[in-house]
């Protein structure tokens, strides 16, 4: 994968082929068919829509031999109406219609949206302001002042979410901005200089003002929204008095397995395929260690 990331003359001619499978995004949008299928389009039904100046990101080869590539439409001041599409297609972003995707679906428009945004948030030299051009298929970027040359790579920004458990009981809070009764436990970003267990204790002591112990990995999450990736822990607190100290949440509270499980008060638990409902069920379903 790599090593076919380098060799540009192989490149060019794998992603202008017609078996070549193109994923466009206009603003962080993915074009979404009327049967909640991404759309995926061949060169002839994009036409015009590419030009000399599109940068083709390519993603990867499948199982039948096809280039994958996204491609950046954000220019146009319209979603564009794609020729050839079979059925109306509308543009929709990833975390509205993610939860109806298989997993290699959504991780694949993940990886697209990712790459396209890195791509287009790094147009210019982050030292000395040059413009900075596409290498490698969009996997890198390059200054174009020789004097500098700076040579830009994509990175992602660890994030830790964990659940805090106690005895029979787990600790769920809520955003304001969320919708009526969805609760979710809690999570935040890694600082500089911090292993992820110090960003577990800080958040949780920041958010609910609680002490953990017992901090254990679980398991990770990609989360391009817009270069993340979810580092997932459970702890145990060292008391149930919660006290919330930033503006974060909008409320916290302690759940038992029963009225979780019964959705007690309007109770909502986050989408099914997120990493928070992978521990909560763990927990549930008493895979976590009390
Ligand atoms: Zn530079």
């Amino acid at each position: 994968m790599d090593a076919q990331r380098e060799d540009s003359t192989w490149l060019e001619r794998v992603i202008d082929s017609d078996q070549t499978q193109i994923l466009p995004l206009w603003r962080n949008r993915h074009p979404v068919s009327s049967g909640s299928q991404p759309k995926v389009c061949t060169r002839g039904e994009l036409g015009k829509l590419l030009s000399a100046q599109t940068e083709q990101i390519f993603l990867g080869m499948d199982s039948d031999n096809h280039p994958w590539v996204a491609v950046d439409l954000s220019h146009l001041a319209q979603p564009p109406s794609l020729a050839g599409a079979e059925q109306q297609t509308e543009w929709f972003d990833l975390r509205k219609f993610g939860t109806l995707l298989d997993h290699a679906s959504g991780a694949l428009l993940a990886y697209a949206r990712a790459m396209v945004h890195w791509n287009a948030h790094h147009r210019f030299c982050n030292r000395c302001g040059h413009p900075a051009i596409m290498l490698r298929a969009g996997h890198q970027r390059q200054c174009t002042n020789s004097a500098c040359a700076h040579q830009i790579y994509p990175r992602i920004d660890p994030a830790v979410i964990m659940l805090i458990h106690h005895g029979d009981l787990c600790l769920l809070g809520r955003q304001p901005q969320w919708p009526a009764g969805r609760h979710s436990v809690l999570a935040g970003y890694v600082e500089p200089g911090e292993s992820l267990e110090d960003a577990v204790r800080r958040e949780v002591q920041e958010e609910v003002g609680i002490d953990i112990e017992a901090i254990h990995y679980h398991s990770s999450q990609a989360w391009p929204f817009p270069s993340s990736i979810m580092l997932g822990f459970y702890a145990r607190a060292k008391d149930l008095a919660i006290s919330l100290n930033d503006n974060e949440l909008e409320s916290a509270a302690w759940f038992d397995r029963d009225s979780i499980r019964q959705g007690s008060s309007g109770l909502l638990l986050p989408s099914r395929d997120s990493i928070a409902y992978r521990l909560i069920g763990d927990w549930l379903d008493g895979r976590i260690p009390g």
